[in-house]
C-alpha cells in the first residue's frame, strides 16, 4: 500500500480585499477554495490551470510560505499548522521549492558556490569543508562542473540557471520538491533537458514532486497523476493516462485542445477555450466554469458540483457525471 507523503484536505486560502480611503475590507478573494488531494511517495503530481487558478498559492501553502484560512495539510502524518517554528524549520529541509524564474530567485551578487552553500548554513548542516564537497557533488549531479561554483548567476544561460535552482533545492536532501512552473521561462529545447534531468533525479534520489504548470503538455510525461484547477477549486484529478486519453471535465478538454499536436492530419472535435477567466473576488455561482462551458445546464448555475470518483483513479467535479440527481 502506497503511503501519502502529503495529504491536503479541504484547503482554503482567502485574501481580504480592502478599498476606499479607510481601507475597509470589502470582500475576499478565494484563491484556494476547498482543495483536497494526496501525494504519494516517489510520484509526481502535476497541478495545472490558467493563471489565477490557485495552483501556485497551493504550493506556497504546502511550503507554509503562506498561512491557510481553513482545511489541513499533513506532511508525513504531521499537521503542519500544529508544528512549532523550530519543528517547521526541520520540516522545511524535507520540502524545497524550484521557482519559475531561476534568474530572479538567485542572488546576483553571490557566487553559485555561495548560493548552493546557503541552505546548508541555514539548516546547520556540515562544516565548511563538508559543505564545499556537497556543493561540488550537487553541481555535478545537475550536469555542471566544479569550476562553475566561482561564477555568478548572470554568467549562465536560462537552462543552466534552472539547473542551479534545482541543485539549490536538493542541497538539504529533501523528500519533496514543489516545482512552480520550472520550465515555463525556458526555450522548448531546453525545457526537455530540464524535465529529463528532473526525472532522472527523481529516480536516483527517490524524490516526490508537485509539478505546477499552466499547460497540460508540459506535465504530461513527468506526472503520474494530474490535478486540474479552475478558480481555486480542483475540477478533475486522474492518473495521467486517463486524464489525457479520456478527459472528463469540459475545462480539461478545452485545456487539452489548446496543447499543440505536431501532426498536420490531426483534428479535434472538442471546443477551444473561449472568454476570460472570471474574477476570483466575484466568482460565478454554482459551477465556476459555467460562464465558459459549452455544456452548461440550469443546474450548473445553481449548484456547486462536488468531486466524485467516476472510476478508480479518476475523479471529476461536474454535473454531467453526477448520477445522484
Ligand atoms: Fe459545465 Fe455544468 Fe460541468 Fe460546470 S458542471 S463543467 S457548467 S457541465
Amino acid at each position: 500500500m502506497k503511503r501519502p507523503l502529503i495529504k491536503v484536505d479541504n484547503l482554503q486560502k482567502h485574501f481580504p480585499v480592502h478599498s476606499g480611503m479607510l481601507g475597509r475590507k470589502t470582500g475576499v478573494i478565494k484563491a484556494v477554495d476547498g482543495v483536497s488531494f494526496e501525494v504519494y511517495e516517489g510520484e509526481t503530481l502535476g497541478i495545472v490551470g490558467e493563471s489565477g487558478c490557485g495552483k501556485s498559492t497551493t504550493g506556497r501553502l504546502i511550503m507554509r510560505l503562506l498561512d491557510y484560512t481553513d482545511g489541513s495539510i499533513e506532511i508525513n502524518g504531521q499537521q503542519i499548522s500544529k508544528l512549532s517554528k523550530q519543528e517547521m524549520r526541520v520540516m522545511r529541509r524535507d520540502i524545497q521549492m524550484v521557482f519559475q524564474d531561476p534568474y530572479a530567485s538567485l542572488n546576483p551578487r553571490h557566487t553559485i558556490g555561495k548560493i548552493l552553500e546557503e541552505p546548508l548554513i541555514v539548516h546547520g548542516l556540515g562544516n565548511a569543508k563538508e559543505r564545499k564537497v556537497k556543493v561540488s557533488e550537487f553541481l555535478n549531479i545537475v550536469g555542471l562542473s566544479d569550476y562553475h561554483s566561482s561564477r555568478y548567476p548572470h554568467q549562465f544561460s536560462g537552462g543552466q540557471r534552472q539547473r542551479i535552482g534545482i541543485a539549490r533545492a536538493l542541497m538539504t536532501n529533501p523528500k519533496l520538491i514543489i516545482a512552480d512552473e520550472p520550465v515555463s521561462a525556458l526555450d522548448v529545447s531546453i525545457q526537455a533537458q530540464v524535465l529529463n534531468l528532473m526525472q532522472k533525479l527523481q529516480k536516483d534520489l527517490g524524490l516526490t514532486y508537485i509539478f505546477i504548470a499552466h499547460d497540460l503538455g508540459v506535465v504530461r510525461h513527468i506526472s503520474n497523476r494530474v490535478g486540474v484547477m479552475y478558480l481555486g477549486k480542483m475540477v478533475e484529478l486522474a492518473v495521467s493516462e486517463l486524464l489525457y486519453e479520456e478527459p472528463l471535465h469540459p475545462y480539461t478538454q478545452a485545456l487539452l485542445a489548446s496543447v499543440p499536436v505536431p501532426d498536420p492530419n490531426f483534428s479535434r472535435e472538442i471546443t477551444l477555450l473561449e472568454g476570460d477567466i472570471p474574477s476570483a473576488s466575484d466568482p460565478p455561482s454554482g459551477c465556476a466554469f459555467h460562464t465558459r462551458c459549452p455544456f452548461k445546464m440550469d443546474r450548473c448555475v445553481q449548484q456547486v458540483p462536488q468531486m466524485i470518483t467516476v472510476k478508480p483513479g479518476h475523479s471529476v467535479a461536474c454535473h454531467l457525471y453526477d448520477r445522484t440527481q
